[in-house]
Parts: C-alpha cells; sequence; structure tokens
C-alpha cells in the first residue's frame, strides 16, 4: 500500500489491531477502486467486534479532537480526517424479509460481511492487522472479475437480487461507470426479478439513475435498463419512446435510441447533471404527439411545449427535486426546437431577440443541447448542421450586445406607470407593461429608458388614459 494520507489511517488501525488483540479490514468500494487505480475518499472498515469502539479508538489516536459520529441503531461509527471520510462497522451477518430491503442484522465473522456484498469486486477485503498487513482476503475471486471487467455476485444472484433490489441498479450502474459486462447469469437474474423494485424507494432509484447519468455514456446504463425490463417500471415515459412505426413503408427513427444519443453527445461538453437531464427528456413527448400524416410523413408537432408539461410529473413521479433545477429542464424541453426553427429560415433580429428573453442565461445551455442533438450519421449534414448553429451563436451574441436581453427587466416599472397616469394597480398596468416587452422585442424601440418612456405614453394615450406629470 502507498504511502500517503490513507496509509497514515490504516497504520494507525493497525496499531488498535495490534494493542487490542483485534483484526480489522478495509473493504469493499475503496479496496475495488485502489486496485483500478480510481482515487477514492470514502474508507469502509470492518472489524470484528464492536467497529464504534474501534473507531473512536483510532480517531483518538490520529487526532484527539476529531469528532466522531456514533450511529447507534446501526452499530457505525464515521469521521472525517482532512479530506477522507472513514466509517468503521462490526462485521455481520444479513438475513432479508420478503417485503423490505433492510436486512436482519446479526454480529459474524469477515466471511460473514463479504458473503453480503453485492458484488465480488466489492467484497474484497485487506487486512490491516500488522500480523497480515495489506494480505488481500478474495474468496470469491473478485480480484479475477475486476480483470475480467466482469460483474458477479457472491452468492446465487436470484437470491442476492431479490433480497435487495437495489443491487440491480447497482450493478447496471457500476457496468456503466466502469465500463464492465454483468455476467450472463446474473443478468438473466436481474431480467427474472426486476419486478421486485417495488420494494426501493424512488429516492435510492434516483440517487442510482443520477449516478448513471454522471458516467461518460449514460446511453449503455440506460440500455441495459430498458433490455433487462426495468426501465418501463422506474421510468415508463422513457420505455415509450423505444420502438418504430411504420405507415406504408415509412418509418420514423426509434426515439429512444436517438435520445440515449443526445444523452452521450452532451456528455462530452458537460458535467451539468440538469443539463444531461433535459437531453434525456427533450423528446420526451414524442410517443404522445407522433402522427402520421399523407403528403407529410411522421410528425411531432408541439411535442416540445407537451414535453416541457410532462417535465414536473416526471420529476415529482422519480422524486427528483420540484425546484429551479426542475424549472431549468423544463424550460430547456420547451425551448429545445427554437435555435433549430431559426438555423433553418432567414435568421431575423426579432426571433433571435425572443429567444434570448425567453432563455436568458441559459441561452448557452440551449445551444450545447441543440448540438447534441444532431445524431445525423452523414458527416456534411452534421457539420453543415453545427455551421447553422455557429451562425445562430453569432446572431444571438450581436443581438445580445446590442439589445442586452438576457435577464431581461423592464425599463419601466408597474409603480412609474401608475404614478404617471394616476391609476392603482389594475390590467391597465400590465397592458402597457407588456406593450413596451413587446415594441422591444419587435425592435420598434431600444431596450431603454428614455424610447420605453415614449412608447408608455403613446400607449396611454390609446386607452385613453390622462397623464399626471
Ligand atoms: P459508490 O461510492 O460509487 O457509490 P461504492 O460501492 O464504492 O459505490 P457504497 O455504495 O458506499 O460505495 O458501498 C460501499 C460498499 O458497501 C460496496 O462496495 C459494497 O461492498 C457494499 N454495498 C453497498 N450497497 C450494497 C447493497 N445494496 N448490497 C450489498 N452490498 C452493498
Amino acid at each position: 500500500m502507498e504511502q500517503s494520507l490513507n496509509h497514515i489511517v490504516f497504520k494507525k488501525v493497525s496499531e488498535v489491531c495490534q494493542t487490542n488483540e483485534l483484526k480489522a479490514f478495509v473493504i469493499g468500494g475503496f479496496v475495488r477502486d485502489l486496485l483500478l487505480h480510481r482515487p477514492s475518499k470514502d474508507i469502509d472498515i470492518v472489524t470484528e467486534g464492536s467497529g464504534i469502539e474501534f473507531a473512536q479508538k483510532v480517531a483518538r489516536l490520529l487526532d484527539p479532537k476529531i469528532k466522531v459520529n456514533v450511529f447507534k441503531n446501526f452499530g457505525t461509527a464515521m469521521f472525517r480526517y482532512r479530506d477522507l471520510e472513514i466509517e468503521f462497522v462490526g462485521a455481520r451477518k444479513e438475513s432479508y424479509q420478503r417485503d423490505s430491503r433492510k436486512p436482519i442484522v446479526e454480529d459474524g465473522s469477515l466471511e460473514d460481511d463479504q458473503k453480503r456484498r453485492d458484488f465480488t469486486i466489492n467484497a474484497l477485503a485487506l487486512s490491516l492487522h500488522p500480523d497480515n498487513f495489506g494480505d488481500l482476503i478474495d474468496p470469491f475471486n473478485g480480484k479475477q472479475d475486476l480483470q475480467d471487467k466482469t460483474l458477479r455476485t457472491p452468492l446465487n444472484p436470484d437470491t442476492t437480487y431479490s433480497d435487495d433490489p437495489l443491487r440491480m441498479l447497482r450493478a447496471i450502474r457500476f457496468a456503466c461507470q466502469l465500463d464492465f459486462t454483468i455476467e450472463q447469469e446474473s443478468f438473466a437474474a436481474i431480467e427474472r426479478n426486476a419486478y421486485r423494485i417495488e420494494i426501493i424507494s424512488y429516492e435510492r432509484i434516483n440517487e442510482e439513475l443520477n449516478k448513471i447519468m454522471m458516467c461518460a455514456k449514460p446511453g449503455v446504463g440506460f440500455k441495459l435498463l430498458q433490455k433487462s425490463g426495468l426501465l418501463k417500471l422506474i421510468f415508463p415515459e422513457l420505455e415509450a419512446m423505444k420502438g418504430v412505426e411504420d405507415v406504408q413503408g415509412h418509418k420514423h427513427k426509434d426515439n429512444f435510441y436517438h435520445t440515449l444519443q443526445v444523452l452521450d453527445n452532451i456528455c462530452q461538453n458537460t458535467d451539468n447533471l440538469w443539463l444531461r437531464w433535459s437531453a434525456l427528456l427533450h423528446d420526451i413527448a414524442k410517443p404522445r404527439t407522433k402522427k402520421y400524416i399523407q403528403g407529410q410523413g411522421w410528425t411531432f408537432h408541439g411535442h416540445e411545449f407537451i414535453g416541457s408539461k410532462m417535465v414536473p410529473h416526471i420529476f415529482k413521479n422519480l422524486k427528483l427535486p420540484l425546484n429551479e433545477k426542475m424549472k431549468y429542464v423544463q424550460k430547456m424541453v420547451g425551448l429545445h426546437m427554437r435555435p433549430i426553427v431559426l438555423a433553418q429560415e432567414v435568421v431575423t433580429d426579432s426571433a433571435v431577440r425572443r429567444l434570448l428573453f425567453e432563455a436568458g442565461n441559459d441561452v448557452d445551455d440551449l445551444m450545447v443541447l441543440c448540438d447534441a442533438d444532431i445524431t445525423s450519421k452523414n458527416p456534411d449534414k452534421v457539420s453543415k448542421y453545427l455551421d447553422n448553429y455557429q451562425l445562430v451563436r453569432r446572431k444571438l451574441k450581436e443581438v445580445e450586445e446590442k439589445d442586452r436581453l438576457r435577464n431581461w427587466q423592464p425599463p419601466i416599472s408597474g409603480e412609474l406607470i401608475m404614478e404617471v397616469f394616476g391609476l392603482t394597480p389594475c390590467a391597465q398596468v400590465g397592458i402597457i407593461k407588456d406593450a413596451i416587452k413587446e415594441a422591444i422585442l419587435d425592435g420598434e424601440i431600444g431596450n431603454n429608458y428614455e424610447e420605453a418612456y415614449e412608447r408608455m405614453l403613446i400607449k396611454g394615450k390609446k386607452l385613453g388614459l390622462k397623464r399626471l406629470r
């Protein structure tokens, strides 16, 4: 083991083992990541005996000022040391009941503890006792599976997945994250046990979905979710995108695979989880709006509008946050066709102004989404579309410099309108404000106080209002 911060911690654990005649092991994700050369800040330590007391002893040796967080109900203790998060737990044996993923827990041996792990690559342990410090304890050939890039359960996969169905999502997430293959028998067991996902809360499900979303190629994960039968259970709207319909030999593209391509594309250009979600959901209403029209072929009229209306339902079902993140995704889905239209037609200043006005500061993200949405296999077409978007970007920049419409604030306030015409709050104030906004967006007047004031007076006069000052 390398000489590092981890090593300092492990040496202290080792000392505690020596003085108290105890055994302790570093186990799970940390060992897996160590062998894969992936940096990890989370260290899980399993002790034979009480994990809580052990943690307190180690913390005292490392630095008496460390605060140990004790979770008595779970028999675990955790503390931070610099940027490491170290958790201690006594080795345990688990047994499950049909209706819950929460096991009945008893004290156990290291081997019992390794058996309760989800995958052989997550069951690896390194001894920290001075007698065999650094020895790998690998009863299920996890090291070989790491080399073969295989996900395999230590025990019977049907039991493993049925006991805790979250493991099915973890399998797919690890496959996507590490670029591993789920061993055949294991995948078949996921297909058989997919229905068991019903006992898992959406908070847990979306945690795994978000981890898949943050992979380099989340498309791999969503394809596995679909193939295993899990997708239709946890995210039916996405499943509905799959398939191709044929009317008189006219087929539309498979929107599921198109969407995943867009998602994988965008992941090359952004780590923003919510922009990635926008890519996943941008065409979500295509199945609902799909229509074959003679002479026109397949159409999806209004899919961006219906799609943006579906976003809150989807977020609510998946228990994703119903806050400004959701509003952002809604906005992206709702606006994703606008730059496409701009790129196809002669770009008028007014159309660009309206887009800037509606997208505000998110207009750059919208353009990233539009770039990702180009999935043509024809390189000439791809470069033509990308060029068109560059043109739209230039136009956006030009108009923005001139008119400053991002995060637009009305140059004339409602209070001023009331003051000038001696009004109390009423519909006419709104009508005048709206007329000013429309005039600015149409380019009839500039986005400034003087011209807006002038327009307010004209509109007020038309409404038959008397000017008081
Ligand atoms: P990541 O940190 O990427 O989420 P991880 O596996 O490193 O993944 P945890 O999810 O914190 O981290 O899990 C730590 C260890 O606990 C795993 O390596 C595994 O041994 C075990 N584990 C976690 N969840 C389960 C589960 N649902 N069933 C069985 N073992 C699990």
